[in-house]
């Protein structure tokens, strides 16, 4: 089932843009599965869960973290994430950075902006992002490379609106690759798109798609 769906996904994504399996609340074995046909970059949003996780799978696994980060776990992911998604506050860039002074890693990070209008608590709004990432601010993180953006779309079946969150993170997106990441090809990652809006996420600029459920199937939250 799980191989399944993803030869179907797989089929359907465009070159270019990369597949996070989102296996948040779903077991070790299911990973596997997913490992065994290929699948090297999982997503995780509970810092135990990714750490027992982590334990238990294979070292070339790529743990993409993407749930909204305490700054008191921050120091246990450190050491071996491979991409943080859900950077959504300055407390939060201060602590990555003084972590990863502390061990010498330079940590790849996306920037979380709340574009949709409704439920999301996280992220910086739209409006505050040009700012957090001018110049001057991003030079005060030498152990962060920031590497792009995040969003999640309004959760809805209206397609215009959804499409109009897109293009506030392309727009976004544009703003900064003009200014301060100008001389910074990292900076290249757009991560939007889940299992309910990946096809139209793509069509509208996401090079990275985050699927748990077209994959693995509903999730347990009882578990
Ligand atoms: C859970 C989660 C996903 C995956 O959602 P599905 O609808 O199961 O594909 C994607 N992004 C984030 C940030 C999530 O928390």
């Amino acid at each position: 089932m799980i191989a399944e769906n993803l030869r179907s996904i797989r089929g359907r994504l465009p070159q270019g843009v990369e597949l996070v399996c989102v296996s948040k609340y779903h077991a070790v074995s299911q990973i596997k599965e997913a490992y065994d046909v290929g699948e090297r970059v999982f997503g995780e949003s509970h810092v135990q869960e990714l750490l027992l996780k982590h334990q238990q799978l294979p070292d070339d696994v790529k743990w993409h973290f993407i749930g909204h980060l305490q700054t008191n776990k921050v120091r246990q992911i450190i050491p071996f994430v491979s991409l943080i998604h859900s950077v959504d506050s300055v407390r939060l860039m201060d602590e990555i950075n003084r972590q990863a002074e502390k061990i010498g890693r330079v940590v790849d990070c996306l920037v979380e902006v709340r574009v949709a209008q409704e439920e999301t608590k996280y992220g910086f709004l739209p409006g505050e992002v040009c700012e957090v990432l001018n110049e001057s601010a991003v030079q005060q993180y030498p152990y962060i490379r920031f590497r792009g953006l995040m969003c999640m779309a309004s959760n809805t079946d209206d397609v215009n609106r959804v499409v109009s969150d897109f293009n506030v993170l392309n727009d976004l997106f544009a703003s900064l690759k003009h200014t301060t990441f100008s001389q910074s090809p990292a900076f290249d990652i757009r991560s939007m798109g889940m299992s309910g809006d990946w096809p139209l996420a793509v069509m509208h600029g996401s090079n990275m798609v985050r699927i748990g459920t077209a994959i693995f199937g509903e999730r347990d939250y009882a578990r």
